[in-house]
């Protein structure tokens, strides 16, 4: 039978999102039911409920950046109990088996694919839907936990912001001696300039202009320069080690290449709707790697979320109300977000 929860959904990429019901899945012996308190914004729910990336199966209830408070737990679930902290991040299962999942990469799961937390097909068969609502149920084995110490309105963000910046910062060994450059001070960008900091690393902003110099600073960034004055290319040729770029758009990956040293990486997050162009003589000429990466696993985030709650690493939030989400969406695309809006949730638990 399951329960009746309140939540937004998008019926089609060019309608607002509307307050709708929808039904989670009775709880199983392996599952946590629990209240969402707080649901981050992510620029993918964008690109997803407005069909950049295909058509989704709507109606779409995004929402990957999810935090709350169990309330309920199977019978065989040892993880968590009730009234515990707890998170997901962008998907809910995944095969199990593959070499990807039992090395805890269940992102880059090769037997099922990992399932998304929103518009993909859960085991049962039902569509999935993600954080936009006021309760959801989830498999133990993809539930994080919030360290004590993280309010859950700013744990939400680091849940798809945080794992995704975090995770290639790690694998690309990020730290003392590197240097580190991001693109794009949104979302993930301002997470990677707080993450990187507290790795040790010297952060660069690259942002299109200098209007958020001053929050770029504060939040960690050694230096900040703006892409649309050319003279930023000729001044940061060869300097960095690796660079993130997180913009939503298409950008001439030939330009930032040239701002990697020899041999270093530039690693795409940014999944822009229009493939990339990338041209031969900046990456070839020195040798350099052009890299993607996609959030991370569930031992990793949860490593994430602990190494937050160590180094006092919070997202900048701005929290709205559900009625405000077409808006925020608005917001994010014309990238005037400080820096994650996030979703009180409370209006829609019943
Ligand atoms: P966001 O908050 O909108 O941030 C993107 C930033 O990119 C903007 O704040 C802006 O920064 C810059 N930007 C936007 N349009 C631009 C343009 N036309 N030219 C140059 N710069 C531009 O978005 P987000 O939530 O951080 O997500 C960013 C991208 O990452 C999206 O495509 C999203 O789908 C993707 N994503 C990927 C993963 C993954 O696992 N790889 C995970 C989550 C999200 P400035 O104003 O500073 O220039
Ligand atoms: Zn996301
Ligand atoms: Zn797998």
């Amino acid at each position: 039978m399951g329960t009746t929860v309140s939540a937004y959904a998008a019926t089609a990429a060019t309608e607002p999102l509307t307050e709708t019901t929808i039904t989670r899945r009775e709880v199983g012996p392996h599952d946590v039911a629990f209240d969402i308190h707080f649901a981050g914004i992510c620029h993918s729910d964008i690109h997803t409920v407005r069909a950049e990336w295909g058509q989704p199966n709507y109606p779409v209830v995004p929402g990957h950046e999810i935090a709350g408070v169990v309330t309920e737990v199977g019978a065989e679930v040892t993880k968590y109990k009730v009234g515990d902290r707890v998170g997901v991040g962008c998907f809910v299962d995944s095969c199990r088996e593959c070499d990807s999942c039992k090395e805890g990469l269940e992102q880059y799961c090769t037997g099922t694919g990992q399932v998304g937390t929103y518009n993909a097909v859960g085991r049962d068969g039902e569509p999935t839907m993600g954080g936009y609502s006021g309760a959801i149920v989830v498999d133990e084995n993809y539930v994080l936990r919030i360290p004590d110490s993280i309010p859950l309105d700013a744990a939400a963000p680091l849940l798809c912001a945080g794992i995704t910046l975090y995770s290639p910062l790690r694998h690309w060994n990020a730290g003392p001696g590197t240097n580190v450059a991001i693109i794009g001070l949104g979302g993930l960008g301002h997470m990677g300039v707080k993450l990187a900091k507290a790795m040790g690393a010297k952060v660069t902003v690259l942002s299109q202009s200098l209007k958020k110099m001053e929050d770029g600073l504060r939040l960690g960034a050694d230096e900040y320069y703006a892409t649309s004055d050319p003279d930023t290319f000729v001044a940061l040729a060869g300097t960095f080690d690796l660079i993130l770029n997180t913009v939503s758009a298409n950008l001439d990956l030939g330009a930032f290449l040239g701002l990697l040293k020899r041999d270093g990486t530039l690693v795409e997050l940014g999944a822009p709707e229009k493939p990339l162009k990338v041209p031969f003589f900046p990456l070839g000429g020195m040798r350099r790697s052009l890299a993607g990466s996609m959030i991370g696993g569930i031992a990793e985030t949860q490593e994430m979320l602990d190494f937050c709650a160590e180094h006092d690493v919070r997202p900048e939030i701005e929290v709205i109300t559900p009625d405000y989400i077409n808006e925020a969406y608005e917001r994010v695309l014309s990238s005037d977000v400080r820096y994650r809006f996030v979703i009180d949730t409370a209006g829609l638990r019943n």
